[in-house]
């Protein structure tokens, strides 16, 4: 059933730091923007600790409490931000549907996508079946650590996120193991290094996942193996996290927009455009590169800047209050 059709000027998908800064400039430019915030209201930075690097912030922020601030600073300018999921869209049309928890359906002048990235996984069957049981297997140290005070955990991967939360971990665990499939890091010297002097944190180098060992309830430990002489040995752990990267979250646009292999949208170069007029993109769902809240953030803001121009050039009684260049 569906309920009666809406129309907006400017619908924003996600509520990141592209998203809400996408709708701050949409309200203040009088685009009275509607922001669905997805499954995960806030996007990835609830999943992060310590913001460090975010200018304005001397003494470092946390991702949910930064998260909180944007969307009232989006609220202060009156954007409508709404909790729900949208499931399907339609841009073959000039009016671009999209409809939100397989039910609702609005039709919008201007789309900005802002719908970021999903954690990823190894994929090896014992991972997934203590994923799906809740039994041990994370890739969120932030939001799950806190389960494993004074245990012993394993994490997967080399990365800035793997360093990060392995330095989060061993604040709450009594050892951390980390697991990377390489002889280097690809962290940041910064951070591997603040892994590398942490006391309670082991790294193994060239050491990959065989298996996620259990009592069919819950994680007790992780078979490894050296990929260079594949001797395996078990380490006891009661949870298992992995911070291997992530996916962008576009599967719903991909009869519409263009994509790399990985799925991120290809916008124009310079703008935040898409090839479909009045389409636009910011943050991770379209930057494989940078993938940093500043950066989602610029793009977020250029999103709105030429959503806005869009409307100007088409609509004569739109009001625009940016400057057109
Ligand atoms: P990255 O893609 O940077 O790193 C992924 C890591 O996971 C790599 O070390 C990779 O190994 C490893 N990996 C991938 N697949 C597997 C697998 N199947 N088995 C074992 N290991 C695997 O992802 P991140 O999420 O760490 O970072 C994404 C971006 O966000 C980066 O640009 C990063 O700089 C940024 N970031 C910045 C932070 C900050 O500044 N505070 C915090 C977190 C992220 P290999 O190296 O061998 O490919």
């Amino acid at each position: 059933m569906s309920d009666q059709i809406e129309k907006v000027k400017c619908l924003i998908i996600g509520s990141g730091p592209a998203g809400y800064t996408a709708a701050i400039y949409a309200a203040r430019a009088n685009m009275k923007p509607v922001l669905y915030q997805g499954v995960q209201p806030g996007g990835q930075l609830t999943t992060t600790n310590e913001v460090e690097n975010f200018p304005g912030y001397p003494d470092g922020i946390t991702g949910p409490e930064m998260m909180i601030e944007l969307q009232k600073q989006a609220e202060r300018f009156e954007t409508d931000v709404r909790n729900g999921w949208v499931t399907k869209v339609d841009f073959s049309g000039d009016i671009h549907k999209v409809w939100v928890n397989d039910t609702k359906e609005i039709h919008c002048e201007t789309v900005i996508i802002s719908t970021g990235a999903s954690a990823k996984y190894l994929g090896i069957d014992s991972e997934q079946k203590y994923l799906k049981l809740g039994g041990g297997v994370s890739a969120c140290a932030v939001c799950d650590g806190f389960f494993y005070r004074n245990q012993e955990v394993v994490i997967v991967g080399a990365g800035d996120s793997a360093c990060e939360e392995a330095h989060y971990l061993s604040k709450l665990c009594k050892k951390v193991t980390m697991l990377v499939r390489r002889d280097e890091f690809r962290a940041s010297k910064i951070m591997s290094a603040r892994v590398k002097k942490t006391e309670n944190i082991e790294i193994l180098y060239n050491t990959e996942t065989d298996e996620v060992l259990g009592d069919g309830q819950v994680v007790t430990g992780v078979r490894a193996f050296n990929n260079q002489t594949n001797e395996k040995h078990v380490i006891p752990a009661t949870g298992f996290f992995v911070a291997i990267g992530h996916t962008p979250n576009t599967d719903i646009f991909k009869d519409y927009l263009k994509m790399d292999e990985t799925g991120y949208i290809i916008n124009k170069p310079g703008t935040a455009k898409t090839e479909v007029e009045g389409v636009f993109v910011s943050g991770d769902a379209a930057d494989h590169v940078y993938r940093q809240a500043v950066t989602a953030a610029g793009t977020g803001c250029m999103a709105a800047l030429d959503a806005e121009r869009y409307l100007a050039a088409k609509d004569a009684d739109f009001e625009f209050v940016t400057p057109m260049y």
